[in-house]
């Protein structure tokens, strides 16, 4: 038998329409304080997108050389994830600030400038 896996996290915008599963964290979330990221404050963990499952319809912004989707709910507006669009290296970004409290308490982060974005 193979190994248990470690269980999957789980976040949630905060009305609850957007839940997306992923891996356990491999490394320290990123803040990154480039253009976008610092004014959504998103904090990010990084998957390949099929580690990561989304439940919930999301509408997307996109801009510039639309290599990146921001995507947020509908109903209350939390940016829970971006993908990556086009044909740079597929790469699914989870927004971990959408933990629960207890969760995002354990989180450790570092910061990124994030320069040239
Ligand atoms: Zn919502």
């Amino acid at each position: 038998m193979a190994a248990p896996q470690q269980a999957h996290q789980s976040i949630t915008c905060h009305c609850k329409a957007i839940r997306v599963t992923f891996p356990p964290l491999r490394e320290p979330a990123l803040e990154c304080l480039c253009s976008i990221c610092r004014r959504y404050g998103a904090l990010w963990a990084y998957y390949k997108p099929d580690e990561v499952h989304v439940e919930g319809e999301t509408e997307a912004y996109v801009w510039g050389k639309k290599t990146l989707s921001f995507n947020r709910c509908k109903e209350c507006g939390c940016m829970t994830h971006y993908t990556v669009v086009g044909d740079t290296e597929p790469r699914v970004a989870v927004n971990c600030r959408m933990l629960d409290k207890e969760e995002y308490n354990k989180l450790e982060s570092v910061e990124s400038d994030g320069e040239g974005e």
